[in-house]
């Protein structure tokens, strides 16, 4: 039943009414909508009968009042966006750098161009055109217009990044079901046999496939898929594309310059060769999997002023972890930092790994002492799939499949600016207002940071998702027998207290202190705090509900009443330390039994902990929370040092880390 409505209501409803020649005067009846009565109607109203008259009024106010509502809706999306994301500056002085480095930011710029550019054209052949009309104001945002009902269309824009963009209306607009789902419509789908079918090594492969588009090449990350005009798919790798094929070439010539110039190869040896490996590769690869060996070389890679990411990479919002677009990333290396973690790497990574299968029954340990690189990264800049998805990551370990994987390079990235921001600007005042005073001092930024990598190095340890179990007679992935989103949601959990469970053994070590283990659990459960405001349908969120659960029903965490400043009393959080690292473990293996069987009920009972969150949580803890951002954007400033005698300033060279933002 329509309401009555406001003047600010009739305000914008005569805004987007003016075109359709209607002015609504007031709502005099109050039933909500304007009658024949209640309007001046323009000219083209005036040939219409009384009875058509008021059928077309009637009609075109609603469509006009879905209008007013999506606008509405727009206009508290902006205002949250600011609530949650709030922007972090960070300021980083290119100058420090040796001069042969330097030298080579601009034509590394311009690679984070023309990448941003070849993920644009992924996303649709009509994504340059967006962003030239985003570029001048005349698009908001990245839409595909897909004829409603042209389902093999939607399929298409599906394989590049519909999904990440969830973009408004989604799958129902285009077919009848309201649960569509592209990918997990195709029949017996297996996400590791599209993504890096063995049979898919060379361009013959391909074509002989072209007819099964719809089951399998729709997904590939190899290859562009166009409709032609009588409705037939054709696809064509990436390199053989004309558009890609320009940018591309350009990119290796900027790869071959990079690593050709003068005293760069003797300040970054690995740099150098990965630039040399990705040019080649985009000169002369052939076949669909053309970057393989670059991409294994750059996995080896450690950057020691300097380092980039570049290439086709997973978009980790892709539910079904089967996409890649293409990404870049420039890093800022701490080296010190890396060395540290390189150390704590080998040092723990195997033990945890034996000391996990000798109590999850069935599970072997697998030899991971494969020496991975892990580094310490500032984040510099970023384009393509990293950045138009929105993804603002504390740490990342990439890629998630292909040979990178098989060979065991996957590479650590720790991104310790993020990392800082968060903890400014999120996890410390979130602390400040739930944790025991008395034990404030244990969250620190350093272990925030420093949770993120064993976070990151827990994802090595325990089952992983191609490991296979049988089932009704057939061996699938464990983590399709448990469905994408449990497995998710389990694997996040696994790598938080799996990482948790390090610090002992770190303490036993001797490579922190008895203080710095209890730093680093009351760090983590003021972040666990953070995780769960993700909300439970993100995998982080959910997990950290059924950590945070298990927490108080173990008796680690409680509530305890303290001294308000306001002279009265206040519930706070106190961590029982002494009781953290049985809990961590049990948490860990309890995971990662219901991993290895790849059982969907096991990982139910692990997320069930949630209940255990005390009733009066929301009452006594969101309302304070009210005002802290959910997370930060990362803003680069790129700072020159004044010439000689003048004073500091701030250079106009905002580092393009958004579209808008870019010259
Ligand atoms: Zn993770």
């Amino acid at each position: 039943m329509p309401q009555p409505v406001s003047k600010r209501y009739l305000r914008l409803f005569n805004e987007l009414a003016k075109e359709e020649g209607i002015t609504w005067k007031q709502d005099a009846n109050q039933n909500g909508l304007p009658d024949p009565e209640e309007v001046q109607l323009g000219a083209q109203w005036r040939k219409l009968n009384a009875k058509a008259k008021s059928a077309r009024l009637t009609n075109t106010a609603y469509s006009i009042f879905s209008r007013v509502e999506e606008r509405r809706r727009a206009a508290v999306q902006e205002a949250l966006k600011e609530k949650y994301l709030k922007p972090y500056r960070f300021a980083w002085n290119p100058r420090a750098l040796p001069e042969p480095v330097q030298q080579a930011l601009p034509k590394f710029m311009e690679i984070s161009e023309l990448t941003e550019e070849l993920q644009l054209l992924q996303l649709d052949p009509s994504g340059l055109e967006w962003m030239a009309q985003v570029r001048n104001g005349a698009r908001q945002s990245y839409k595909p217009e897909i004829p409603a009902g042209d389902l093999a269309s939607w399929k298409l824009f599906q394989r590049g990044y519909g999904r990440v963009y969830q973009f408004e209306g989604g799958c129902h607009r285009y077919t009848e079901d309201p649960f569509c789902d592209p990918v997990g419509s195709f029949p017996d789908w297996d996400p590791n046999s599209v993504m890096w079918a063995d049979d898919i090594r060379t361009t013959d492969d391909l074509q002989k496939l072209a007819g099964h588009l719809q089951e399998a090449l729709l997904m590939s990350p190899f290859t562009v898929v166009e409709k032609g005009p009588e409705g037939k798919f054709k696809i064509t790798e990436y390199n053989q594309h004309p558009l890609f094929k320009s940018r591309l070439v350009r990119i290796a010539e900027l790869f071959g310059e990079i690593a050709a110039l003068p005293g760069f190869s003797g300040l970054e040896p690995d740099m150098a060769q990965t630039a040399v490996a990705y040019a080649q590769a985009l000169e002369r690869g052939q076949g669909p999997r053309f970057l393989d060996d670059a991409e294994i070389t750059w996995a080896k890679a450690r950057g020691r002023h300097i380092a980039f990411t570049w290439g086709p990479f997973e978009e980790p919002q892709d539910p079904h972890g089967i996409k890649r677009s293409f990404q870049f990333h420039l890093f800022s290396v701490r080296q010190e930092a890396s060395e540290e973690l390189e150390q704590f790497q080998q040092a723990v990574l195997q033990e945890m790994e034996n000391r996990l299968a000798a109590r999850v029954e069935g599970y072997e340990a697998a030899n991971v002492s494969v020496p991975s690189v892990i580094q310490v990264y500032d984040v510099i800049e970023r384009s393509g799939g990293v950045n138009n998805s929105g993804g603002e990551y504390l740490a990342a370990v990439i890629p998630n499949s292909g040979p990178v994987v098989e060979g065991g390079y996957r590479k650590k990235q720790i991104y310790a600016n993020m990392n800082e921001g968060v903890f400014e600007n999120v996890l410390r005042p979130l602390a400040a207002r739930s944790i025991d005073p008395a034990q404030l001092k244990y969250v620190q930024p350093r272990f925030l940071t420093l949770g993120s990598t064993l976070h990151e190095l827990s994802h090595s340890i325990g089952p992983t998702e191609n490991q296979t179990v049988k089932q009704n007679g057939k061996e699938i992935p464990i983590k399709t027998a448990m469905g994408a989103g449990l497995f998710g949601a389990l694997e996040e959990a696994k790598a938080d207290v799996g990482g948790v469970w390090m610090y002992p053994l770190l303490r036993q070590k001797g490579l922190i202190s008895e203080e710095d283990e209890k730093a680093g659990y009351v760090t983590f459960v003021a972040n666990r705090l953070r995780s769960i405001r993700f909300g439970s349908t993100s995998p982080h969120g959910r997990g950290a509900n059924a950590q945070l659960g298990y927490l108080f029903e173990t008796g680690v965490v409680e509530f305890q009443e303290v001294d308000a400043a306001d002279g009265g009393k206040e519930t706070r959080l106190h961590v029982n330390l002494d009781k953290m690292p049985q809990a961590v473990e049990a948490m860990t293996v309890e995971i990662a039994a219901a991993q290895n069987q790849g059982s969907k009920e096991a990982a139910e009972q692990f997320l069930a902990h949630a209940e255990q969150i005390p009733q009066d949580w929301d009452k006594v803890f969101v309302p304070r929370f009210d005002d802290i951002p959910r997370h930060i954007k990362l803003e680069v400033q790129v700072q020159t040092p004044p010439p000689e005698k003048e004073a500091s300033h701030e250079a106009g060279f905002n580092c393009g880390c958004n579209l808008g933002a870019r010259p």
